[in-house]
């Protein structure tokens, strides 16, 4: 290095070569037998070495446009990408750098096209680390504020599925043991899935699983319509505990790039669902009998309230039974309250299989309950309170080789076939009812 400007070294050097050899050129040419009188003059010298300074010059020339020119270009290019860099969190490298603007075109086959395929190798790495950056945010920042089940569950698979390009994917929860499809697109919402060895191992193991087909036809026929190449099992996993799997398929294969990126977001899902969950097993706790863990009566009575002003509202009937269990004292008296306390938690679970879903069983009080059946007409809660009443006649409690049996009593009332001012008049006339059946022989219903 003579100055500290490779260029100008270049041209230095060119220019001593051209001395040199313009020097050395004329005993040469002796050599090849010209007369010395022709080549031995000052005026021979001088040409000689005229002619290789300027074949030094012309180098230098050349050497700055071909050479210099790319370079010029990879230290532009590098500048924008610092600029872009430095301005990351206003704007996204991916939106504003396209090819044009920040890769090189690789045009020669030389350490020049090396630095140029390296560089955008670089900037395209740099680019997929801000997409995924970005998404995150972006995902983070709606799942976070999200606490209803169904709605995390939906935003967080649209996002992951989009992300990863897949063609559908499945949130499966686990609700207190129990597995549930929560959120499912584009794929079949097929229990079976439910029972997939694959979905208990991951559960087991907390890794990560995937199948390439069609090696594993198996799953292809239950879940898609598509041809997936492959199925990723994702496990949710908060503080080493399996919340759930998140199921994805794809008619391509994934990459390794995107498998980590759908596990950063995933860990970012596991926080929001535990929240989640966490959140409506509070909801649960509230609203619930402990006993029987159907609803209590203050959350029962809200429930009433909302369904009586949606039938006038909405001009739809509203059916309402209240169920009192006959001589519960004596229960109680001859087997003890323990056993008395298995008796209502059996007749809350018969309430369940004699009401449809959408119908809503209360614990009314100590051995009371009550039902609240939307769109219910005398003639509908007649015929169920009466199925209630069969099933409850029918069943039986075992304890100590005993059998013990209970029936219950029923007043049934519904809107607006009987008239209700406010909703304690609907309760007024049901519990009316229940005096009715209780007076008049108990086990049936009024
Ligand atoms: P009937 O309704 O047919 O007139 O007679 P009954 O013997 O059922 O009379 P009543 O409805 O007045 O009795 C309520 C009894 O229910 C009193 C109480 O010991 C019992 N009971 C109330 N809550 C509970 C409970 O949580 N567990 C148990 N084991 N018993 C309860
Ligand atoms: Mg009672
Ligand atoms: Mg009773």
């Amino acid at each position: 290095m003579v100055t500290k400007k490779v260029f100008l070294d270049l041209c230095i050097f060119m220019m001593i070569l051209g001395i040199v050899v313009g020097f050395i050129f004329p005993f040469y040419a002796l050599l090849m037998g010209i007369p010395s009188s022709y080549v031995l003059t000052p005026k021979y010298f001088l040409s000689s070495i005229a002619a290789g300074v300027f074949v030094g010059i012309f180098n230098y020339v050349l050497a700055k446009v071909i050479v210099g020119k790319r370079v010029k270009v990879l230290a532009t290019r590098m500048n924008k990408i610092k600029d872009i860099i430095s301005e990351r969190n206003k704007s996204a490298i991916y939106i504003d750098c396209d090819d044009a603007n920040c890769t090189i075109d690789v045009d020669s086959e030389d350490e020049l096209g090396e630095a140029a395929i390296a560089f955008n190798a670089l900037v395209s790495s740099l680019a997929v680390s801000y997409k995924t950056e970005n998404s995150l945010k972006v995902f983070n920042k709606t799942i976070s504020s999200r606490l209803e089940l169904n709605i995390l569950c939906e935003t967080a698979l649209n996002q992951i599925v989009d992300h990863s390009d897949s063609a559908g994917g499945m949130i499966i929860v686990d609700q207190n043991g129990l597995l549930e499809i929560i959120s499912h697109r584009g794929i079949k919402e097929n229990k079976d899935i439910l029972n997939h060895e694959i979905i208990w191992r991951v559960l087991k193991t907390t890794k990560m699983e995937s199948i390439r087909l069609p090696l594993d036809i198996a799953i292809d026929g239950i879940l898609v319509t598509y041809q997936p190449k492959e199925i990723l099992f994702v496990p949710i996993v908060y503080k080493e505990l399996c919340l759930g799997i998140i199921l994805l398929a794809s008619t391509d294969t994934y990459s390794e790039q995107i498998k980590n990126d759908i596990q950063l977001l995933n860990s970012s899902f596991a926080l929001a669902l535990k929240n989640s969950l966490s959140y409506n097993q509070l909801q649960e706790l509230a609203a619930n009998d402990p006993l029987t863990n159907i609803f209590n009566r203050r959350f029962g009575m809200l429930r009433l309230e909302e369904e009586y002003n949606r039938s006038i509202r909405m001009n739809i009937p509203l059916g309402v039974f209240i169920a009192d269990i006959d001589f519960f004292k004596n229960v109680n008296d001859t087997y003890g309250h323990t056993v008395g306390d298995h008796v209502l938690i059996q007749i809350a679970r018969t309430a369940k299989q004699a009401l449809r879903e959408g119908d809503i069983f209360i614990r009314y009080g100590g051995e009371e309950f009550m039902a609240i059946l939307p769109g219910a007409s005398i003639q509908d809660i007649k015929l169920v309170a009466e199925r209630f009443r069969r099933m409850v006649q029918e069943s039986s409690l075992q304890h100590l080789n005993q059998e013990i049996k209970v029936t219950i009593s029923i007043g049934i009332t519904s809107f607006p076939e009987n008239d209700a001012s406010k909703m304690e008049d609907l309760i007024e006339t049901a519990d009316q009812a229940l005096y009715q059946a209780k007076e008049t022989g108990r086990n049936k219903v009024v």
